[in-house]
């Protein structure tokens, strides 16, 4: 195993901040700069964001002495817990690459009213991590950002970020086996191994609604709210009605004169109860953190037994959830006109299922108008929808999701021989194990291509990945290896199990969603039980990779080799 090393010391061209610069800051309340264009487009709000960022060096930059041994882009739960592996690992040598100025990822970022999370918090928390102090079962945003940043804290991590540091091109160096990364403001940074952690939730999708540009008042898209943005009293347009939405509608309605909900497609819903947690039961938590584990435990396996229900496409699995959901809605919907417009026209799973108590009351609201004409165009003073009605606002919400990359690379990758990973994935993502894909040696994925998660916590895949990254790393410095790299055949060999066992998964019966890429084809969602896919990549199997020496030839790993990483495993 790793010999601990010394405690790191700042690379000459950075800087590294020995604590978080929002630390100071309630929790609740990320560190983000109060924007004044409130008015405009989803768009040019990221670009106002853009543009207060750091200019490009013209100096040419340095390069550095030092090379690392990990450098992680990114610092959601994913990145951090990476970070945080490889600490408790005995390594310093590395560290987390952030663009914004604090952890979270898209906790940080979502601070639209009502955010939360639909998976329960034992399980949507680290596994080492167990909290007693959730306020409900189902957290909200300012919880888990502050549970994030308790992480951080606690496993010491802050020494090893690097705030605004948006890493835009990677290239991999064969001679030196090593990557050479580009930070945003020009530096460079050395490092033998890479762990890509971006998120799919990081940028908005802007619906790109002509007319847009003319509107007089605010527009806002949930993963870029602006506070300043006053809501009260005023006619708003909530444009969406997925996970977001029905979270973002029920927390606004009751304090704006009217809110209209443009609905494209009904969804299917499953009541939400989530009561507040007295502190007794707190204290029971803190008093007995074996039951702790225990409810996380019952909580994973839970889910589990609902995968079959929400991932396969046969009837068999669809009329028991279908019938709750349609049960439900007939319970708490009254008026027939709106109920029709509240069913669901596709298959129970083909969008991710709605868990929400309050969206159904809130649609019968008085205040509440629920539309359902497509949008014709946003005008100066409003919305026109495709039969001829015009609505007025002063407020437009766009809860219209997120760029997901499910192709192309998250910023600009070169490999071996220049391959271009954003050419490579031009028409979808595709890794072996969803972790690693041939050509891109030393370089990992988390919450990769197939790997996201279909009926239980991110956090799931997450985890069981960062172990799979840590044997990679350490046996490559075991076997003084240069690189590793995935064999072609063993990844063909997986996508194409990915993609027959998306067959009979419910995503591809005819919806559309953020799962499918845009010729049709699941690569973002795992087609099986997350218990499986935990077993499939618990040990890192060397055999998988072509593995080249320091003398560039093929090296074969030795029984030794393999036994290791079957004590990384069982030791993990
Ligand atoms: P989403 O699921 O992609 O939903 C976007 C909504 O906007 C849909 O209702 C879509 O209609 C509508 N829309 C998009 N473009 C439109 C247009 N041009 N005109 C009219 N309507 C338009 O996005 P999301 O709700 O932000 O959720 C995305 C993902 O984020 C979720 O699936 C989930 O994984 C994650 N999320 C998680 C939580 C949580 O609690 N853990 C909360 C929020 C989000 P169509 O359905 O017709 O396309």
């Amino acid at each position: 195993m790793t010999t601990p090393e010394k405690t790191p010391e700042a690379p000459a061209t950075t800087e590294v901040q020995t604590e978080p610069t929002v630390a100071a800051q309630p929790a609740t309340k990320p560190a983000r700069k109060p924007r004044t264009t409130a008015s405009k487009t989803a768009a040019s709000t990221t670009a106002t964001t853009t543009a207060s960022k750091p200019k490009a060096t013209k100096a040419v930059p340095k390069m550095p002495d030092e090379v690392l041994e990990v450098a992680v882009v990114g610092s959601g739960f994913s990145g951090l817990g990476m970070g945080i592996r490889l600490k408790k690992a005995g390594l310093t040598n590395f560290r987390v690459f952030e663009k914004a100025s604090d952890v979270g990822g898209t906790w940080r970022d979502n601070i639209y009213p009502g955010c939360a999370c639909d998976v329960k918090s034992q399980l949507y928390s680290y596994s080492f991590e167990p909290s007693a102090e959730w306020s409900n079962a189902y957290a909200n945003q300012g919880e888990i950002l502050k549970y994030i940043r308790h992480c951080a804290t606690k496993y010491g991590m802050y020494p090893f970020m690097r705030f605004n540091s948006k890493v835009i091109d990677a290239t991999f160096q064969a001679d030196k086996g090593e990557w050479l990364l580009t930070i945003e403001d020009g530096q460079l940074v050395r490092a033998k191994n890479v762990v890509a952690a971006p998120g799919p939730f990081a940028d908005p999708k802007d619906p790109h609604i002509k007319g847009s540009e003319s509107f007089k008042g605010a527009i806002i898209h949930t993963a870029r709210w602006n506070n300043a943005i006053e809501l009260k009293g005023k006619r708003v347009a909530l444009i969406g009605t997925g996970a977001t939405a029905v979270q973002v509608g029920p927390a606004i309605a009751p304090d704006v004169a009217h809110l209209t909900v443009f609905q494209r497609t009904a969804n299917w819903i499953m009541p939400r109860p989530n009561p507040d947690l007295t502190e007794a039961e707190k204290q029971e938590s803190r008093d007995n953190p074996l039951k702790m584990k225990l409810n996380r435990l019952g909580n994973y396996w839970l889910n589990e037994a609902t995968a079959p229900f929400l991932i396969l496409k046969y009837d068999a699995f669809k009329s028991v959830p279908s019938k709750i959901s349609n049960d439900y809605r007939k319970r708490k919907v009254k008026d027939p006109e709106l109920l029709k417009k509240l069913t669901p026209n596709y298959k129970f799973g083909c969008k991710r299922v709605l868990v929400s108590s309050d969206w159904y009351p809130t649609m019968q609201r008085e205040n509440v108008t629920l539309e359902v004409s497509g949008i014709k165009q946003i005008t100066p003073t409003g919305i026109e929808t495709v039969d001829g009605k015009h609505y007025d606002f002063d407020v437009i919400i766009f809860a219209t999701g997120y760029e997901v990359r499910n192709t192309g690379a998250p910023f600009a990758v070169h490999g071996l021989d220049n391959a271009s990973l954003d050419e490579k994935w031009k028409d979808g993502a595709e890794a072996f194990d969803g972790i690693v894909t041939n050509n891109f040696p030393n370089m990992y994925f988390l919450v990769g291509p197939f790997t996201g998660p279909g009926h239980t916590s991110v956090i799931a895949y997450a985890e069981a990945q960062i172990d799979y990254v840590w044997q990679a790393i350490e046996l490559r410095k075991q076997m003084n290896l240069k690189y590793i790299t995935v064999k072609p055949s063993v990844e063909a060999s997986f996508v194409k199990t990915m993609d027959q066992r998306s067959e009979h998964t419910v995503w591809k019966s005819g919806c559309a969603s953020w799962y499918l890429s845009p010729n049709g084809r699941n690569n973002v969602l795992y087609p099986g039980f997350n218990a499986e896919y935990r077993m499939r990549i618990m040990r890192f199997n060397p055999s998988n990779y072509l593995l080249i020496g320091t003398d560039n030839q093929p090296v074969k790993p030795s029984l030794r080799d393999h036994l290791s990483t079957v004590k990384m495993a069982l030791t993990a």
